[in-house]
């Protein structure tokens, strides 16, 4: 029997949100679409696994740019318009901060979370208010861009503030706000989710964050990370993609500068007019191009100019007793010796001890999530790959125990209550479990920094000139849009979007 067609119009290696994003928009518009997906799973990061009889989750603390039923953001919003239906709990806290002198829960909405930081740090609601006022301004640009791109002239009579703050890092503008530095601490826990320090972090990146979690609150899927994955796969094989599962891809094969198909590690040659990689373009340009000649000197050049971001280390526990008789009382905890983000970012160089550390609940966002008598609780630090990198096989198992020790001590000591005595299942995820799960490079889960150089303003303009290999695209944490399952759904659909582009110009240059 045939596995393949002769030919695709598209094959998208990767079957994680990215890709299957990809497949979505492909397939909706008519188009013949081949995922090829090396686990047996579709979802990638986004996913689960059965410890003792219970569904646990592997990653997803929460999902931005979802947005309520009646007011979808656009992840949510591209969701519901391909017929993804997703079953979404609403998370009911942003966060509880505990650091330095303050433990407090805040929430989500604009002026209910510059209130809360008021009475925390009295006097300064207005302030916030006009500080996170501005983020929302400048997300509703970048959305607005990022469908409508405007030529300058335009851009600054219709987005001043987005233009006017583009150039300047987070700390730069929040300086000019001349909050007290406990007011700026409260405000800057979500940082680790884009994993800059705030010197770097441009301050269109962290009003994008800001505007989306704190403005609209997040997500999460009854049914776990999974439940994307599945039913997004499910969707797209009732839009008639073909995926392949176990099946991974070893080349991709160019011509003259353009791609013609792949072959997979099975050996089957399979031909398309286009190939989406979720594969970094690190392991793309280095070892998958066929032949290797074809690599253009560009490529090398522009993935050792990027720097990787962090990758995921994670502690994940079912415990014996709701969470509320374990002290635990909050969906979500970040937690740090100190709040300023450069010199967090410095500690996530190494492998440990972490000063800043994040947990989560789940059964305060899904109370079923886990039986009855019991809860879910996992911490998570996200370190840079560079410490783990220098991990050697022989060190390994003990570092990943050391780490995950430091972790379940401080936060056993932080509820008062020796976790370990309530361990029903626990797993230690770390970045090699990542990178060996689904490949990603260094097992960096966020694609490359974001970088006063290098962020998603700069990587709009020059996002077609780093299309070096024709018919080639890439999606994923990787790509324009950065790190985070909403963004990879977007990265997705961008991918497809150019595969759609340059199909209508080459329709209309025929005419
Ligand atoms: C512990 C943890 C917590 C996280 N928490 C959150 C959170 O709360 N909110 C959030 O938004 N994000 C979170 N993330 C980050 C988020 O999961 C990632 O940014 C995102 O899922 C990356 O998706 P992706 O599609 O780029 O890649 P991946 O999920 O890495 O998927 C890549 C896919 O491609 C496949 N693949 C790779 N190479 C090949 C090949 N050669 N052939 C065939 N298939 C291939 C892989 O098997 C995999 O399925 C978390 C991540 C971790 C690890």
């Amino acid at each position: 029997m045939k596995y393949y067609k002769d030919h695709y119009d598209v094959i998208v290696i990767g079957g994680a949100l990215a890709g299957l994003s990809s497949a979505l928009m492909l397939a909706d518009k008519g188009l013949d679409v081949l995922v090829l997906e090396r686990h047996n799973l579709p979802g990638g990061i986004a996913t689960s696994f059965v410890r003792g009889g219970i569904e646990i989750e592997a990653a997803l603390h929460e999902m931005m740019s979802i947005g309520p039923k009646e007011n979808r953001l656009k992840v949510g919003k591209f969701l519901d318009d391909m017929g993804v239906d997703i079953d979404w709990l609403q998370v009911p806290e942003a966060y509880h901060a505990s650091l330095p002198g303050v433990e407090v829960t805040l929430h989500p909405g604009l002026e209910r979370f510059s209130r809360e930081v008021d009475a925390q740090v009295p006097g300064t609601y207005e302030k916030v208010l006009k500080l996170l006022q501005l983020c929302n301004t400048v997300f509703n640009s970048v959305n607005e861009l990022s469908i409508h791109p405007m030529s300058k002239p335009q851009m600054l009579l219709k987005h001043e503030a987005f233009v006017k703050t583009a150039g300047y890092s987070t700390k730069e503008v929040i300086d000019t706000f001349d909050l007290p530095q406990k007011a700026v601490d409260l405000l800057a826990p979500y940082w680790i989710y884009v994993g800059s320090g705030f010197s770097e972090l441009p301050f269109t990146i962290f009003s994008v964050l800001m505007a989306d979690y704190i403005g609209y609150g997040s997500m999460i899927p009854r049914k776990l990370s999974h439940e994307m994955s599945l039913k997004m796969a499910e969707r797209a094989e009732a839009m008639g993609v073909q995926i392949e599962y176990r099946q991974q891809v070893d080349k991709i094969l160019v011509k003259n500068g353009k791609a013609y198909g792949v072959r997979t590690a099975r050996g089957d040659v399979i031909r398309s007019d286009y190939v989406i990689s979720s594969a970094y373009p690190n392991a793309v340009y280095s070892h998958m191009i066929e032949p290797a000649r074809e690599v253009p000197e560009k490529a090398t050049k522009m993935v050792n100019a990027r720097r990787l971001s962090l990758t995921a280390f994670s502690v994940i526990m079912i415990l014996d007793r709701p969470a509320q008789e374990l002290n635990i009382h909050d969906y979500s905890i970040f937690r740090g010796d100190t709040m300023d983000t450069d010199v967090l970012y410095e500690n996530l160089a190494g492998l440990g001890p972490y000063r800043y550390l994040t947990c989560i609940c789940h059964n305060y966002g899904n109370p079923d999530v886990t039986p009855e008598g019991t809860c879910s609780f996992s911490i998570t630090v996200l370190p840079r790959v560079d410490g783990w990198k220098s991990v050697s096989a022989d060190d390994y198992d003990r570092v990943k125990h050391e780490v995950a020790k430091q972790l379940i001590d401080d936060m056993s000591a932080y509820f008062g209550v020796n976790l370990l005595d309530h361990v029903l299942e626990i797993v230690i995820e770390t970045p090699m479990t990542v990178a060996h799960y689904t490949k990603a490079w260094n097992g960096c889960i966020y694609g490359y920094a974001h970088t006063m150089q290098d962020h998603i303003i700069a990587r709009l303009q020059t996002g077609n000139e780093e299309r070096l290999i024709q018919g080639l695209e890439f999606a994923g944490a990787h790509a324009i849009s950065g790190d985070g399952m909403g963004p990879q759904v977007t990265n997705g659909r961008k991918a497809a979007k150019n595969i759609l582009d340059d199909i209508a110009a080459k329709e209309a240059a025929k005419k």
